[in-house]
């Protein structure tokens, strides 16, 4: 599997930001430096190697919020993912190749280190996603589907949001601007001042997506967005489209006892069944094989 290897460049640390930024414009391409030539709209300057960079910084801050509470991680780290890590990796790379297999207009291309799903140690609902192919989903999510496709209904909602750069769009748009052309100007070498504020408008693009993915949450009108394409790719690859909104009644019925985190960051479940329901119904019934709830059972049982 491709992604466990270069997970290990991923979750390095990698906020040169907290350092400053290197003084001479010698950055590797996809660096600060690439970041910062000519971007006016995030959403249609950046380049995969961009959103790679972006991404797992963003990746670092959402493990750093979490306490680094995750699944596998000496895996993550030398490359050989196991276990229910593993398996979710499988499933969402599945779904990850359905998206890109059909691109949309507007989707954004495909990222430049493969796909990455981190199960965060978190008994609470909740999923969200970096630009770059960095989906983080909690332990209590996956405990709380019922089989794979449920599970790829999960996973498929969160690429939906990073094929349609729904995180690089919470990017301040004014950050970008002022910093652009100074950085230019400054040819080979950056004067301090300058360094300190382009390290500040990158800094703050990371807090941007996190606040937007985790905090705040995107606009109504994204989430039922993410759920039009994320149905649409499960059923691409093969799984039960009423899984997408049999997890959502699973998510109503907690609505009650849920607060924060998920439930503060995405509409009602039940406006969102709503919005699905026809949607669900244009598509063949499925019928999941036996195996593949047995697959599911096993890989998680560790959770039950
Ligand atoms: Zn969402």
């Amino acid at each position: 599997m491709r992604a466990p290897r270069l997970a290990r460049a991923a979750f390095a640390a990698a906020v040169v930001l907290a350092g400053g930024v290197a003084c001479k414009a010698t950055l590797t391409p996809g660096g600060l430096y690439d970041l910062a030539k000519g971007i006016k709209d995030a959403k249609k300057d950046l380049t995969p190697e961009n959103e790679y960079y972006l991404g797992r910084s963003v990746g670092t801050k959402i493990l750093s919020n979490a306490g680094y509470r995750y699944h596998d991680a000496d895996g993550w780290r030398s490359g050989t993912l196991s276990g229910m890590t593993a398996y979710v990796n499988a499933v969402g790379n599945v779904v990850a190749f359905a998206a890109l297999d059909a691109p949309r207009d507007g989707d954004r291309p495909a990222p430049l280190a493969g796909w990455h799903f981190v199960i965060l140690d978190d008994d609470s609902i909740n999923a969200f996603a970096a630009p770059g192919g960095y989906v983080f989903v909690t332990s209590g999510a996956i405990r709380n589907a019922a089989n794979e496709d449920q599970l790829a209904a999960i996973l498929a909602h969160e690429v939906a949001h990073v094929v349609r750069g729904h995180a690089i769009g919470s990017i301040q748009k004014s950050r970008m601007a002022g910093v652009t052309k100074q950085f230019l100007d400054s040819s080979v070498e950056l004067d301090p001042a300058v360094e300190k504020e382009m390290a500040g408008v990158f800094g703050g693009s990371i807090d941007d997506i996190v606040d937007g993915a985790m905090v705040k949450g995107y606009s109504k009108d994204t989430e039922f967005e993410a759920d039009k394409v994320g149905l649409e790719i499960m059923a691409k690859a093969g799984y039960d489209p009423k899984a997408y909104t049999a997890y959502l009644h699973t998510l109503d019925d907690h609505q009650d006892t849920g607060s924060g985190g998920f439930y503060a960051t995405h509409p009602k479940a039940s406006e969102r069944i709503g919005k699905l329901e026809a949607q669900v119904k244009k598509h063949k019934a499925v019928h999941p094989p036996q195996v593949r709830t047995e697959r599911f059972l096993g890989a998680t049982a560790e959770l039950r």
